[in-house]
Parts: structure tokens; sequence; C-alpha cells
């Protein structure tokens, strides 16, 4: 096993998209009410008295849409400053980061990850859900501020839906080459949409590396990195391909972190439900902090059994809650 010293941050459960494989128009989406929303003190508090403490120091804001919450900057200017702290990251799509990005820079965001799922607008609004003005401009707007800022690595998620945005996977691999993007393709997973997802399905990254050798070669990257990714590169490019095989591969044995929902759920695996730990409610009613530390300790001891390994495919199953609301 890893060590488990990464922690993803869901700040809010809302998201100003509506992806068709996240959070789809038309489903019947819960949000948590705000005051059941960790609050910044909150949230600050179980950083630095309980996850930094036993052994935590990678963190990751996401959502939802983690630009969303008000706040936000504030926040990653205090987790920055946690001596602890050593490495501090971002999921967002990006919408609204053109006017960000420098102040979250500032601020001490130094790594980002951005979905961008497709490059021709009327398909990327399609998969965004979103009806009117295209909203791509906007997004890759988003993407070259933070660019220019000086986000390192910079990152692109595209999670790859068949009959959908799969006829892009050459062109999204080729923002790879000229600049130091690292472009991450990510297998569809079963949470959210059970209709598209078993409609569709998902395609395998050995097909999608497939693809891309045959027209310019691939290369093993010589990083593996912390995360799931297996990383390649297209010969002589400035950036990366990573790609995310949780449906085709299990890589629960090398899983390193764990998640914390936007309303105080400590969740030990994406996939499987068991054991989370409601930290808000403990919070709020007053177990003491050095009791919080013990139970999220017992958590990682528990980790290993609870990862997601005895699954067959993966493929079938559905789950409570999306990814928008566990924090992808
Ligand atoms: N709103 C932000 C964004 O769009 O990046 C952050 C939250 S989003 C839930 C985080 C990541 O989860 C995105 O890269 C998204 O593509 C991915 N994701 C959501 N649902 C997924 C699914 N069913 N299968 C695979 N990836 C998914």
């Amino acid at each position: 096993m890893n060590q488990v010293d990464y922690l993803r941050i869901s700040l809010i459960d809302r998201c100003n998209f509506r992806c068709q494989y996240c959070m789809p128009e038309g489903t019947d989406l819960t949000y948590a009410l705000q005051q059941n929303l960790l609050t910044q003190e909150e949230l600050l508090t179980l950083l630095h008295e309980v996850f930094i403490p036993v052994g935590f120091t990678r963190f990751r804001l996401t959502g939802g849409e983690p630009l969303l919450r008000p706040g936000v900057v504030e926040i990653v200017q205090a987790i920055a400053q946690f001596p602890e702290t050593q490495d501090l990251s971002m999921t967002t799509n990006a919408f609204l980061l053109a006017g960000m990005a420098r102040e979250l820079y500032n601020a001490g965001l130094r790594r980002i990850n951005i979905s961008l799922d497709s490059l021709q607008p009327d398909v990327f609004d399609a998969i965004i859900g979103h009806h009117g003005r295209s909203r791509w401009q906007q997004v890759w707007d988003g993407i070259q501020a933070a660019y220019q800022v000086g986000f390192n690595p910079l990152k692109l998620n595209v999670v790859v839906i068949p009959g959908v945005n799969d006829q892009e996977v050459l062109d999204l691999a080729a923002l790879s080459i000229e600049r130091e993007w690292h472009v991450r393709f990510i297998e569809f997973m079963p949470i959210g949409n059970d209709y598209l997802f078993s409609d569709r399905g998902w395609v395998s990254s050995e097909e999608l590396r497939q693809r891309i050798r045959d027209r310019w070669g691939l290369t093993d990257g010589q990083v593996r990195g912390n995360g799931p990714a297996d990383v390649f590169r297209i010969p002589g490019a400035k950036g990366t391909l990573g790609f995310i095989s949780q449906m085709s591969e299990c890589f629960c044995d090398r899983c390193n972190r764990m998640r914390l929902s936007a309303d105080g759920w400590l969740r030990p695996c994406l996939l499987n439900e068991t054991g989370q730990l409601d930290l808000r409610t403990a919070l709020r009613s007053g177990v003491p902090l050095a009791q919080l530390r013990q139970q999220v300790r017992d958590l990682l001891l528990l980790k290993p059994e609870i990862n997601y390994k005895e699954r067959d495919s993966g493929t079938t199953g559905t789950y409570n809650r999306t990814m928008s609301q566990i924090g992808g």
C-alpha cells in the first residue's frame, strides 16, 4: 500500500455545468443545505488539527465547481501557508478561471487540472449540458490565463465517452505537443449517469494509446507520478499523456488518497461507501479533536480493506453520490 497522505477536498457540491456524465440535466440532484457545508473555519480546523497531524500533506480542492465557493482564494492562501503543506492543487472546469487565475496563483496555488472534454464548441456544450451562447471560448480563455500566469504542471482532464468525444482523442492528445500541457484521459465511470453509461460504456486506455501510437508513436513517460495515471509521451512532445484506467485496471493498491465532501464526510474510497466518517457533525457536537484524529487514524488503518479491490470489472453497480457530491 502507498502511504495515504493526499486529501481531495470538495469545497462545494454545486456546479455551473451539468456534465452528462456527472450531474446530467433532469436528474434529481440533492444539494447539501448551506448550513450543512463545512464553514471555512471548520475546514481549516479539520486540516490543521486533524488531517495534518495524522500525516496528510497534499491537498486538492475540487467540487462541484471549487471556483463557486465564496472565499476560495482565502482558503487557498490559508492551506498554502500551513508549513506542512507539500502540495496544493485544484480541479476546475475553468469557466471562471480567466478572472481568478492570477489571484489564485498569488495565493499559493501552483498546480491546476482543468476539465476539457472537447475542442469543438458544439460537442463541448452538449457534454456540459449548456444551451445558448457557447461556453467553450470562456473555458479556453481560462486555460490560456492559467498557462500565462505560470501554473505548472497544467493538466487537462478528458473523460472519454464513446460516440460523444472519442473521435477527438488525437486532437486532444496533440495539445501536449507544442506546450508543456499534460493531457489525461479518464475512463468514464458508472457514477452519476447510469443511463449514458449503459448506453455507451467506456473506451479502454489501451485502445486510446493504440490510436495515438499509430499516429505519432508513444514512449513511456519517466514519471509514474503519485497518482493513478500511467504517463506516456508523444516523441518530442513538451507535455505528457496520462491515462487513468480505473475501469480496465484496478489500481487500488496504489491508492494514496481520501476524500472530504463539502458537507464534511470523510470517504476512504471513491467506489465504496463503507467506513465514512461524519466529521462535521462530530466537530459541531464538540467531539474533542484528539478523538477525531484517532478516528481518522483508525480509518487509515482500515482503508486497505475498504478499497474497492474486490470488484469484478467495476462496470456494474451505481453509487449513491455523484462525483460532484463526492468531489471527483
Ligand atoms: N467542476 C470541476 C471540474 O469539472 O473539473 C471539479 C469537479 S469534477 C466532479 C472532477 C473530475 O471528475 C472532472 O475531471 C470530471 O471529468 C470527473 N468525472 C466526473 N464524473 C465522472 C465519471 N462518471 N467518470 C469519470 N470521471 C468523471
